[in-house]
């Protein structure tokens, strides 16, 4: 990967873009997209699709996956200035208390820190229980009510402000490789294909949007790109991290059909949907597939292994040298 596709990495990373707020990200993808693609578009949704023309004849490929990530809403602002707030998609509610996050309010990015009750306040079993978000707040520093609702609105998405950090080797943490990771390599893949000969069939990239709350995008977007095949990048749970419960990884679907080890060289296989159920978690291309089974009659996704998912800090390793060979 050249200095200047990380740096892009590093941005789509970056960008803002919990589900059903994902201008950020959509944007930047169709900045690298305009003047590549043949057409683009934007549906009702939110869902990008950049087509490329086929010579001819061939089948109609789509590449997909999800621009979106996990988040937070806020819900209220009560009489101290204290922000409370719901989550957006699958927050492990363990991970947030003590966190930085950045609230994205009409006017710009808000700084804040997710507050709880207090340790020395908290008694006996009190302090090995899961604090609901129910009882977690946003402090931006206010002193009142009116002065936080002066700079935050309610509804304004929240993420957490964790920036992209280099790791040791060639691997990255960041809160958003899922599934950004995904729409990049989407990003890649219809570049050099951009670059080469045309293929007889269409080939037509989807952005999708709102994966975390419900796989919400992919379905409309199997629809809107009407593909003859369809694949669909999505992260799946790197299995070689500590587990007390899986003592043998090798068990782990995600280790079967993909690869346990996230920083090995990566090779997308074939996921069936019962290996995507006992990985645990959602898969965009279930949206694609229930398009696909109702309307076309086929199915197929694959899943790549990131450690930590749904946290602050995902890791990846997306230095290595491109698999086709390019930078
Ligand atoms: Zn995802």
């Amino acid at each position: 990967m050249t200095a200047e596709e990380f740096d892009f990495l590093v941005r789509l990373l970056e960008a803002p873009s919990p589900s059903g707020y994902e201008t950020p990200a959509r944007r930047l993808l169709r900045e690298r997209l305009d003047g590549v693609a043949d057409s683009i578009e934007v549906d009702m949704l939110g869902n990008l699709y950049a087509t490329l023309k086929g010579s001819g004849g061939g089948p109609r490929v789509m590449l997909t996956a999800h621009c979106d990530e996990i988040g937070f809403l806020v819900r209220h602002i009560d009489e101290r200035g204290f922000i409370w707030f719901a989550p957006i998609g699958g927050v492990d509610p363990h991970l947030s208390p003590g966190q930085r996050v950045s609230i994205q309010t009409a006017s710009g990015p808000v700084a804040g820190v997710v507050g709880k009750k207090a340790i020395h306040q908290m008694e006996g079993a009190e302090k090995d229980r899961v604090i609901p978000f129910t009882e977690q707040f946003i402090d931006i520093g206010a002193v009142d009510a009116d002065e936080a609702r002066r700079l935050v609105a309610i509804g304004d998405p929240v993420v957490f402000a964790s920036r992209v950090e280099r790791l040791c080797g060639e691997r990255i943490a960041s809160r958003a490789l899922d599934d950004k990771m995904g729409a990049y390599l989407v990003l890649r893949a219809f570049l050099d294909l951009a670059g080469q000969q045309r293929l007889a069939g269409d080939v037509c990239a989807v952005f999708t949007v709102q994966e975390e709350v419900g796989l919400r995008g992919a379905g409309p977007a199997a629809w809107g790109a009407e593909p003859d095949v369809a694949f669909v990048v999505e992260i799946g749970h790197g299995t070689d991290t500590p587990c007390p419960r899986c003592p043998s990884y090798r068990r782990c679907p995600a280790r079967q059909r993909a690869s346990a080890d996230p920083w090995a060289q990566r090779q997308p296989r074939p996921l069936r949907p019962a290996d995507a159920r006992r990985a645990g978690g959602g898969h965009p291309a279930a949206g694609t597939r229930r398009t696909a089974r109702y309307r076309y009659g086929c199915q197929g996704d694959s899943a790549e292994p990131r450690r930590s998912r749904h946290r602050p800090g995902q890791g990846a390793d997306p230095l290595r040298p491109h698999p086709l060979g390019g930078p």
